[in-house]
């Protein structure tokens, strides 16, 4: 059953990688009002002209008319796909934002464990939490190769802007010179302290599991950890 959406306007496309673009998406006379952390769902249609849904999370921040989201190509992802195919002027309808993920408490220091695209709502609530809360940022990034690393220049422009914001990226498929491997391998090198901070995890439901047990073996409450976990049906790259 089709559900409600906004009508938006697709204002601009980037390419953040080989294989994720930024899209831009304007709703004139809308005020987008939701949480970092929270997602929408994109409207699209199949094969048969059926209505069909995906969620994402906005990287950019509420109140303005204007969303940005950053979605990722999957070479047979029906929505990815479509999206990836739209040009400037074309209209995306996007359903009001929702979800429960989001900051839960602006003055802690925070740790946000990313890999992937799960990069973009703990992208809109580490901003957040950089420009409203008195903690101490923390991003640790997984991707496999330098090149896949989406907004690497905005986040080392953070970190270099910021005292408060420090980024860890940890690549699993290259050898460079920072880290390698999984980022749960790397949780109590970047973290000094993990009986103080809460920790937002999003990314492939394994990196989430395996993430929360390494928490729990270092004694991190699990009352302080806040997890998303999807592209349950991606494949294996
Ligand atoms: C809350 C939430 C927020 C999200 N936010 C983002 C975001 O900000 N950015 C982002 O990029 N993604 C995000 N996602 C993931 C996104 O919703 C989609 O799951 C993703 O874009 C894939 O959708 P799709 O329609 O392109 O692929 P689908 O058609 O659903 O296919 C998914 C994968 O399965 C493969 N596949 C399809 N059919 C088959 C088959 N028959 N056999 C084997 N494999 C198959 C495809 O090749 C593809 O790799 C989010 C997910 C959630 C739950």
């Amino acid at each position: 059953m089709p559900l409600d959406t906004i009508d938006t306007t697709l204002e601009s496309v980037h390419a953040l990688t080989p294989n994720v673009k930024q899209f831009l998406i304007r709703a004139e006379g809308h005020l987008f009002d939701f949480v970092p952390g929270q997602h929408v769902s994109v409207e699209f249609e199949d094969a048969d002209g059926n209505a069909r849904y995906r969620p994402y999370s906005p990287v950019s921040q509420p109140g303005t008319d204007t969303l940005s989201l950053a979605i990722k190509r999957y070479p047979e992802g029906a929505c990815s796909t479509w999206m990836h195919d739209r040009t400037v002027g074309d209209s995306i309808p996007v359903t009001p934002p929702s979800g429960n993920l989001q900051l839960e408490d602006p003055d802690r220091d925070a740790v946000f464990v990313a890999t992937g695209t799960g990069l973009t709502p703990l992208f809109a609530m580490a901003t957040q939490h950089l420009h409203v809360g008195e903690g101490r940022t923390t991003l640790l990034f997984g991707e496999r190769t330098q090149e896949s690393v989406m907004y690497r220049e905005t986040l080392d422009l953070l970190s270099a802007s910021h005292e408060a914001f420090s980024v860890e990226y940890v690549l699993s498929g290259e050898d460079w010179h920072g880290r390698t491997g999984y980022v749960q391998d790397h949780l109590s090198a970047v973290i000094d302290d993990t009986s103080t901070p809460h920790f937002y995890v999003c990314g492939v439901p394994d990196m989430v599991v395996e993430t929360k047990a390494r928490l729990s073996d270092l004694e991190v409450p699990a009352g302080h950890v806040f997890t998303e976990g999807w592209e349950e049906g991606a494949v294996a790259e």
